[in-house]
């Protein structure tokens, strides 16, 4: 649950990881009132409230750069508060809004609406603003208005842009505002109504599959437009290995492009859907093993630069309805760290590099510059137990929605607790 700190906390025998400059800070850490005081070897003052850290590491709060909310106009699935909830429990003290909501977030007023609303939760949120009007794909929106109101970045998630000339001169347009467009890649022509992957298994269980060229094709255009235009992209939730060939070959021309990757395409796979659970129903939708390898391997070698979670949460009352007509996506953000520390750490990964992965590289894909632990900040911290063995359920979700195909998952380490500035959530404290 959420607590309030006051006073002065000492986070004491941890483990300092600053992702941002790989190194490991020896000593503790001294919170007065959420703010960081001390860092490193210091004599703590008297009175000070200990959390002891023993075993675990004492990391920047994470960060997830997709996320979608709902609010405004679909409250029922999630709201600000209750998503900042979800991103909190499960370690994130910054999370960025795709603006797929009812209506859009296609204007300044929607973009000040959302920093509004979010200005008093415990976590930071930053809207991003669609990238054209009503996220019909025609007409540009005022990208620079966006920006000054707050939008960290463009996307018409959700849907992809299908007009190519559309999507140049949003990447011009954006290049004056140093934003990066976020296209959600896919040919929908190519996609056809696919439900799943394409494949013998989509054949197996008499479902229209998605091929995984409506994915490449579409980052491939993309890609041609960024070197073009010497324009700046971000491919969001890449799933399938031929994105991650076309990503790394189109980076070593030393292109200002980015990737991501989410939880979920790293570690299941078509092998895991059964036609009847639709929370497992998720556009890109889930592909190959082989797949699944080429975006571990995509991350190892920097290809893929974050990871993100494309949250999405859903009513039961609609995932409740047959394979073909429930909606995409599924929630993550309370498994998104347990489920990618387990399956990447499984192929080899250390602990500090998917904390890298879930900060730095998600910070660098926005422009942000952390400053882990400065003094004088507020605090934004993730406490990591990375040995601990779990087993994700329903307990877990704080969402307002509960459409997860992690439940009954175990994993190997986790985010035990969270503070960003005065707010903690977590067991820890005593
Ligand atoms: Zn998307």
């Amino acid at each position: 649950m959420i607590s309030t700190l006051k006073g002065s906390i000492l986070l004491e025998n941890g483990t300092i990881y600053d992702p941002c400059n790989n190194k490991i800070i020896k000593g503790a850490i001294l919170l007065q009132n959420g703010i960081i005081k001390e860092v490193g070897k210091f004599t703590p003052p008297k009175n000070v409230k200990r959390i002891n850290c023993q075993g675990k590491i004492v990391a920047p709060g994470l960060i997830d750069i997709h996320a979608h909310f709902r609010e405004p106009g679909r409250e029922d699935k999630e709201t600000l508060a209750t998503g900042a909830l979800a991103a909190f429990s499960g370690g994130f003290t910054r999370v960025c809004v795709m603006p797929n909501t009812n209506p859009p977030l296609d204007s300044p007023e929607s973009i000040r609406f959302i920093l509004e609303k979010a200005a008093d939760l415990p976590i930071h949120i930053f809207p991003i603003g669609a990238i054209t009007q009503r996220q019909e794909g025609l007409e540009l929106t005022e990208i620079g208005e966006m920006v000054q109101a707050g939008a960290v970045a463009i996307s018409d998630d959700g849907l992809p842009v299908q007009n190519g000339q559309v999507m140049r001169y949003a990447v011009e347009y954006a290049q004056k505002f140093k934003i990066p467009v976020i296209n959600h890649a896919e040919d929908t022509y190519l996609s056809n109504g696919g439900v799943m992957n394409e494949s013998a298994l989509s054949t197996q269980f008499g479902l229209p599959g998605n091929p995984d060229i409506s994915e490449s094709v579409m980052v491939h255009r993309d890609l041609e437009i960024a070197e073009f235009t010497n324009g700046r992209i971000h491919i969001p939730h890449v799933s399938t290995a031929r994105s991650v060939h076309l990503i790394r070959q189109y980076k070593k021309k030393g292109l200002n492009i980015t990737a991501e990757v989410t939880p979920h395409h790293l570690g299941l796979s078509e092998n895991t859907l059964s036609q009847f659970d639709t929370n497992a129903k998720v556009a890109p939708p889930l592909r190959t093993d082989k797949d699944r390898k080429a975006l571990i391997d995509g991350l190892m070698d920097g290809t893929i630069d974050c990871i993100a979670t494309d949250h999405a949460p859903h009513t039961i009352e609609e995932k409740e309805m047959d394979f073909i007509h429930a909606p995409c996506g599924m929630i993550g953000l309370e498994s998104a760290f347990g489920l990618a520390h387990t399956v990447l750490v499984e192929a080899g990964a250390k602990t500090e590099q998917v904390i890298q992965w879930m900060t730095d590289g998600a910070a660098r894909v926005m422009g942000w510059e952390l400053n882990p632990f400065g003094i004088g900040c507020p605090a934004e911290i993730s406490i990591i137990d990375p040995k601990e063995k779990w087993q994700f359920t329903e307990s877990h979700i704080q969402s307002r929605s509960r459409n997860s195909p992690m439940v009954g998952m175990a994993f190997k380490g986790r985010v035990v607790s969270t503070i960003s500035g005065k707010y903690f959530f977590g067991k820890q404290l005593d």
